[in-house]
C-alpha cells in the first residue's frame, strides 16, 4: 500500500514571547484539521509543538503536494492564529506569510516534509522537530549517521546501508540542489555540510525508496535573499534497510553547536528534549525532540517519545554545560554570528554605519 506522510509545521503564535502555544490555540489547529480530515482523505493525524512551532502529521493517499492536504493544513494554522491573535499570543500568525492560498502551501510560510513510500508490514519513521534553529542544524547528525561508521556501526553491520545512499544537499542562497553519493562523495558532502548557513541536508533516499525528507522549501522558495532561521522539521524511516531508532537519535547526543536562539543570532548546543517542551528560557538554547512511530495500513498505531528515558537528561546536563561555556563568551564572535547571518542584521548594520563615521 502506497502511503504519504506530510509533516506541515508552523509558528502561529506563543505565550510571553516565543515560548510555546497556548493549549486553545493547539485545539482550535487539532480540531479544525480532524473536522476537515475525511473530506482531505488523511488517515490519520498526530499533533505535537516543539518550542514555538506546531506540527501536523498526516498520512494520507494523495502523493506528496497535494493540494487538499496543504490547503486543510494552511486553513487549519489560519485557524490557529486567530485564536492566538485574540488571546494577545505573541507573534501570532507570524509565519502565515501569505492572504489566500494557491494550492501548496510551500513559500508561504509553513515548513513541509513529505514522502510517500510504500508500507512496510511493520514501518516504523521519526518525526525529528527543532526550535531556535536553523535547518543546517541537521546537517552534521545527519552525515554522522550516514557517513561515519564510528558514529553508526549499522553502515559496516547493515549491507543496505553499506551500499550506500544518495544525498541531496540544498545550496540556501541560489536555491538549487546538487544529489551526492554516498561513500563516493564523501569527502565534497563534508565540504558542503560543513557551512550549515549555506548548504543544507534536503532529502535522503537509497537506490528505491526515500528514507529522510526535511524541511527545506520555505528556503528555496525565497532564495536570493538570506531568509534567516527557519526552525526545521524531518520525517526519517527506520529499521531494516534504513538506520536503526538508536542509531538515529543517539546522533542527537553530541549536542552540537547550531545556529540560533535568542534573537537568531547566536551559536548554541542543539539540546534532546521531551516531546512538547517550551524554548528555554535560558538565552533559548536550540531544542530538537524525536517522536517515534508505527504505523499500519496508513494509521499511526502508536507513538513514543524518544528522548524520554533518563539517559537522556545527562545530554541535556551536557548541552546546558556547553551552553554556558559559550555564554562565557559573550558577544564575541563565535557565541554570536558572522555580519551576513544576524537575523536582526538591520540593527547591527546601523550600529556599523555608525560606527564607521568614527573612523578618520
Ligand atoms: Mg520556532
Amino acid at each position: 500500500m502506497k502511503i504519504t506522510v506530510s509533516a506541515i509545521k508552523a509558528d502561529i503564535g506563543s505565550i510571553g514571547g516565543h515560548t510555546r502555544p497556548s493549549e486553545e490555540v493547539l485545539e482550535a489547529v487539532t480540531s479544525f484539521v480532524e473536522k476537515g480530515m475525511k473530506s482531505a482523505g488523511i488517515i490519520d493525524l498526530y499533533v505535537a509543538y516543539t518550542g514555538d512551532d506546531i506540527h501536523l502529521l498526516m498520512s494520507h493517499k494523495n502523493g506528496t503536494e497535494s493540494s487538499k492536504i496543504h490547503k486543510l493544513a494552511w486553513d487549519a494554522f489560519k485557524a490557529g492564529a486567530e485564536v492566538a491573535k485574540r488571546q494577545g499570543l505573541y507573534g501570532a500568525g507570524q509565519d502565515l506569510l501569505k492572504d489566500s492560498f494557491s494550492g501548496n502551501v510551500k513559500g508561504m510560510g509553513p515548513g513541509v516534509a513529505e514522502m510517500e513510500f510504500e508500507e512496510r508490514q511493520n514501518e516504523a519513521l521519526v518525526l525529528f522537530t527543532m526550535d531556535k534553529t536553523e535547518p543546517g542544524a541537521f546537517n552534521y547528525p545527519i552525515y554522522r549517521l550516514f557517513c561515519e561508521p564510528s558514529a553508526n556501526t549499522g553502515l559496516i553491520l547493515n549491507p543496505k546501508l553499506s551500499k550506500g545512499v544518495r544525498l541531496t544537499v540544498m545550496d540556501v542562497m541560489e536555491g538549487k540542489k546538487a544529489e551526492l553519493s554516498i561513500p563516493e562523495d564523501i569527502f565534497l558532502i563534508a565540504g558542503l555540510l560543513m557551512y550549515p548557513g549555506r548548504y543544507v541536508v534536503d532529502t535522503i533516499r537509497n537506490e528505491t525508496e526515500p528514507i529522510l525528507a526535511a524541511t527545506t522549501d520555505r528556503l528555496h522558495n525565497i532564495a536570493g535573499t538570506y531568509v534567516g532561521k527557519d526552525d526545521p522539521a524531518a520525517i526519517m524511516r527506520l529499521q531494516k534497510d534504513f538506520p536503526a531508532t538508536e542509531e538515529a537519535c543517539s546522533v542527537f547526543k553530541v549536542a552540537h553547536y547550531v545556529a540560533g536562539d535568542t534573537r537568531g543570532s547566536h551559536h548554541m548546543p542543539l539540546m534532546p528534549v521531551k516531546v512538547k517542551t517550551a524554548a528555554s528560557s535560558n538565552f533559548c538554547i536550540p531544542i530538537v525532540s524525536a517522536v517515534l512511530f508505527s504505523m499500519h495500513e496508513g494509521k499511526f498505531t502508536a507513538h513514543t517519545d524518544a528522548f524520554d528515558t533518563p539517559d537522556w537528561d545527562y545530554y541535556r546536563t551536557k548541552a546546558v554545560k556547553k551552553a554556558e561555556f559559550m555564554r562565557e563568551q559573550g558577544f564575541v564572535h563565535p557565541a554570536t554570528l558572522i555580519p551576513e547571518e544576524l537575523e536582526y542584521s538591520k540593527g547591527y548594520q546601523s550600529m556599523m554605519e555608525a560606527a564607521k563615521k568614527k573612523f578618520k
